[in-house]
């Protein structure tokens, strides 16, 4: 199946260990105007049309990966601000996904929201879209609502940046996956940011992939800093 649609990407990556269960790929779109107060990825705010890559071109690139690929993370900017582009991009997983050999666990679609989902589930355009996918994180970021890190945060939210945010179940193996553990959600469920390092057009760059908890990149900037390390342009500040 090829799909026409182009997506505004802002990155690729491959592993992502940080972002859901499992060894996964994640796609972050570019663009977002619910522009969160605290939001850790304002590089993605910017609906800049030089991103656009076609739909097919990430779907081609999901096929290449070595595996495994025991799920993909789509996240942002936002998503669903590019309704007919994800709806493209969730129907070519789940066909890549019926189609290739099994691997050691089925490849569930998790996918990131700002939008709460009472909202998203209004709009048929979205709803075509969550009845693709296998769980939701819906909901804007609150910074006051994401705990401290540091030794003392050991209290996470598993797979969300803040207490408001809901992670919705929306298919049999997303239920097996996503379903709220009992009691606390704890920091040995996963690990809560993985670092990546790359070369593009504008340079070196350094990626923080996960879920910091509130005050954790200021933290490693100050750390970073005392050691001589400048840590230049952020994403995490204006
Ligand atoms: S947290 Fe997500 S939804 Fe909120 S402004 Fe940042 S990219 Fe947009």
């Amino acid at each position: 199946m090829t799909a026409p649609e182009t997506l505004r990407l802002a990155k690729a990556h491959y592993p992502v260990t940080a972002l859901g269960p499992g060894t996964r790929a994640g796609v972050w779109v570019q663009g977002c105007t619910l522009h969160c107060h605290g939001c850790l990825s304002r590089d993605t705010w910017d609906a800049d049309p030089g991103r656009e890559v076609p739909v097919d071109a990430v779907l081609g690139w999901l096929a290449s990966l070595p595996g495994p690929v025991d799920g993909v993370t789509i996240s942002g900017g936002e998503p669903f601000q590019q309704p007919a582009a994800l709806l493209a991009l969730v129907r070519g997983i789940r066909a890549w996904r019926d189609e290739r050999p099994r691997e050691t666990m089925p490849l569930d679609i998790l996918v990131y929201s700002g939008y709460v989902y009472s909202r998203l589930s209004r709009t048929a355009e979205a709803r075509a879209i969550l009845d693709l996918c296998d769980a939701v994180v819906a909901g804007p970021y609150v910074d006051r609502l994401n705990p401290p890190g540091g030794p003392t945060g050991r209290r996470s939210l598993l797979w969300r940046g803040s207490a408001n945010q809901r992670i919705v179940p929306l298919s049999p193996l997303g239920r097996r996956r996503y379903a709220e553990p009992a009691g606390d959600e704890t920091e040995e469920a996963g690990p809560r940011m993985q670092v990546s390092v790359e070369e593009g057009p504008e340079g070196r760059r350094v990626y923080y992939i996960g879920i910091p908890r509130r005050g954790d990149l200021e933290h490693l900037s100050t750390t970073l800093d005392e050691a001589g390390v400048r840590a230049g342009v952020v994403s995490w500040r204006a």
